[in-house]
């Protein structure tokens, strides 16, 4: 059986509702995935949703820039990174390394909520296909 692809989970604070609510309603979607996601927006889906998730640093300590280097090192599926385009972040620069990367990548990223469902949404109809060899995000 081959291993679930890897989805990784970044909300930023005035976010993180939206986030949750989202993880809410595709719950059943998400546990298809090999969960990965900053600090506090993991421990939040630990304890709202008891997903199984493995955590990084929280965002400004440098969580962002451990998802990038999974994105470098390959074997992630996409990135759902709900980020609040109204507030101020003191790790920008490391908001925008975690971008730059999936880009240089090609791995894909939904920053809002719309995007996010058709990622969740496009692997479940990949799993219900007779042919799994197209199961890369490209
Ligand atoms: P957090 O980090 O999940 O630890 O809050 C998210 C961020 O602000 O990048």
């Amino acid at each position: 059986m081959p291993e679930a692809p890897v989805l990784a989970l970044i909300a930023h604070d005035g976010k993180k509702a939206d986030l949750i609510s989202f993880a809410h309603k595709h719950a059943d979607l998400l546990r298809q995935f090999q969960l990965v996601a900053t600090g506090t927006t993991g421990q939040m889906l630990i304890d709202e949703l008891d997903l199984d998730v493995v955590r990084y640093h929280s965002g400004p300590l440098g969580g962002d820039v451990q998802i990038a280097s999974r994105i470098v090192e390959g074997n992630v599926y996409a990135v759902v990174f709900f980020i609040d385009p109204l507030g101020k972040h003191p790790h920008e620069p490391d908001i925008q390394t975690l971008l730059r990367a999936c880009n240089v990548h090609n791995v894909p990223i939904a920053t809002n909520e719309s995007t996010a469902r058709l990622i969740v949404e496009r692997r479940a109809v990949q799993d219900s296909l007779p042919n799994r060899d197209s199961d890369d995000a490209s």
